[in-house]
């Protein structure tokens, strides 16, 4: 019985031993697991808007002026077929949030009003509600243009769903476009410093209130405005829509830029505990392009130029906070933009006159609002210190709606079944590993859901007659050698016309293109 115990102190001493020993293995990475914020890389989502392929020094431009992007470029990837899912706003951000074709859904597939109910159906998953539930903060900042409400929207009340109900922690936001009512900032769900005795309205319909609009009174304009953009004046530039009252809540045009950089910051610095993933979609170089004034004539290219100088004013903010919070080595930065450049747009903003030989698009053909590549392909940059390696390029063919299932694998999860069905994950592209490739094909939107093209390989189609296009024949574009789309093929490649016609037929009419 003694030798029985003594034997059994003795198995209990070695398996306390090794009990320990096992832990001991074990224990950093049970502590990974149960603290995220160790091992989860911050990610940082910095959407332009309205930037062209050429508009960055590292993508070719050479008299505008952006340091702070090309040195972001020499420390991380840069890609050459990343594309914008769609060649107008909404559709490309609607595919950003929900990583789903916006042409599968008609609130979402076409550029929205400042009245617009919320495109998405917030009870699916999204790239925020994804991050969340992983363990992020999830903050989105700037530009929202997804629509708002259920058809209820009253800016004088709790304004929602939004984003807050699509899985962000928190929102500060402009519901709809720089030159679209109204004028005003909305933090999570209220008006930001409205006066109750002043309330708003809103109509994309008729004139509200008495103030004057730009058709009436083009004399009180400080910018030239062209049909559409010459309802209400606010800040003695005509917008999209009328608007009364919330005077006290209306931004100021040339504080955008510094407001909401200051909020993304602010966001890092609450969130710096946690992993964090920040959504910043910036007002430029939207129009209506109204600079600050030290970047007024900055770029000797126009306002344009200046608008896009600004941009890398507002990156170089946020990289300093990084720094200065010690975060840099551990957040993954992307910038891209949501659709093709274009020049004037609803403006007479003096930019085509001023461009200075600068080229929006580099060398492609069409800009914002077309299917040729100046419509949609885009700058994309990512930066991961440790990760990617620096200074490389990449020519695997990425989307924006890509981004959903690679901040998912970014965060370590599988997607759900609902998650993201036209959402492939990008990031072994990202990361310069195997397989260098995110998707065989990506299907590109125009400015509604009916004009659709097809990439493949070099190969892009357009079909014939196709909103968008012009042409009673069909488009097929070889881009490795012909990058200005300027020799229709699909006369001498008819197998191929037919092929892609097919698989586009497929895609559009499944429900999902994904895996
Ligand atoms: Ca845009």
């Amino acid at each position: 019985m003694g030798i029985r115990i003594a034997e059994r102190v003795a198995l209990c001493g070695y398996l306390a031993i090794l009990a320990a020993i096992v832990v001991n293995l074990l224990l950093p990475n049970i502590a990974r697991s149960e603290s995220p914020s160790r091992t989860l890389p911050n990610i940082i989502f910095i959407l332009a808007d309205d930037i062209g392929y050429g508009d960055f020094g590292c993508y070719g431009a050479t008299k505008v002026k952006t340091p702070h992007i090309d040195q972001l470029a020499r420390e991380g990837v840069r890609f050459t077929d990343a594309h914008a899912t769609a060649s107008v706003c909404t559709p490309t951000r609607y595919s950003f949030i929900t990583g789903q074709y916006a042409f599968r859904n008609p609130a979402g597939d076409h550029i929205l009003s400042g009245e617009a109910p919320l495109s998405m159906d917030a009870a699916k998953p999204t790239v925020a509600s994804i991050l969340k539930k992983a363990g992020y903060a999830t903050g989105q900042v700037g530009k929202w243009h997804l629509g708002l409400g259920n058809n209820d929207l009253d800016y004088n009340r709790e304004i929602k769903p939004g984003p807050l109900e699509v899985g962000f922690d928190y929102a500060f936001f402009f519901p709809a476009t720089g030159d679209r009512v109204p004028c005003v900032f909305v933090e999570n769900h209220k008006v930001v410093g409205l006066d109750p005795n002043d309330p708003i309205r809103v109509s994309y319909l008729k004139k509200v209130g008495d103030e004057p609009t730009g058709l009436e009174h083009p004399e009180l304009l400080v910018m030239k405005a062209a049909e559409g953009h010459n309802n209400t004046i606010v800040n003695g530039i005509g917008r999209i829509g009328f608007m009364a009252g919330g005077h006290k809540a209306r931004w100021t045009d040339s504080d955008m830029a510094d407001t909401l950089t200051r909020k993304a910051v602010a966001f890092i610095e609450r969130s710096k505990e946690k992993p964090f993933f920040l959504y910043f979609a910036t007002h430029d170089i939207h129009v209506p392009r109204v600079p600050h004034d030290r970047y007024k004539g900055s770029s000797g290219c126009g306002v344009r130029g200046d608008a896009i100088q600004e941009f890398d004013g507002a990156l170089a903010t946020v990289l300093d906070a990084l720094e200065r919070l010690k975060l840099a080595e551990k957040t993954l930065v992307i910038v891209t933009s949501d659709n093709g450049g274009v020049l004037e747009d609803g403006y007479a903003d003096g930019s085509a006159a001023s461009a200075n030989g600068h080229r929006c698009n580099g060398p492609l053909r069409g800009f914002k609002g077309s299917l040729w590549e100046g419509g949609h392909r885009e700058p994309f940059i990512a930066r991961w210190p440790g990760h990617i390696r620096p200074g490389t390029t990449s020519n695997a063919l990425i989307g924006i709606v890509d981004m959903l299932a690679t901040f998912a694998a970014v965060a370590g999860v599988d997607l759900p079944p609902d998650a993201g069905p036209d959402s492939f994950n990008a990031l072994p592209a990202i990361l310069g590993s195997s397989p260098k490739t995110a998707r065989e094909s990506l299907v590109l939107q125009n400015y509604n859901g009916n004009g659709l093209a097809l990439r493949k390989g070099p190969w892009k189609f357009i079909p014939a007659r196709g909103p968008g296009t012009n042409g009673s024949m069909p488009l097929l574009f070889d881009l490795k050698t012909d990058i200005a789309e300027a020799t229709n093929l699909a006369v001498q490649k008819p197998i191929i016309v037919a092929e892609m016609r097919e698989e586009l037929r497929k895609i559009r009419q499944g429900e999902k293109s994904r895996p």
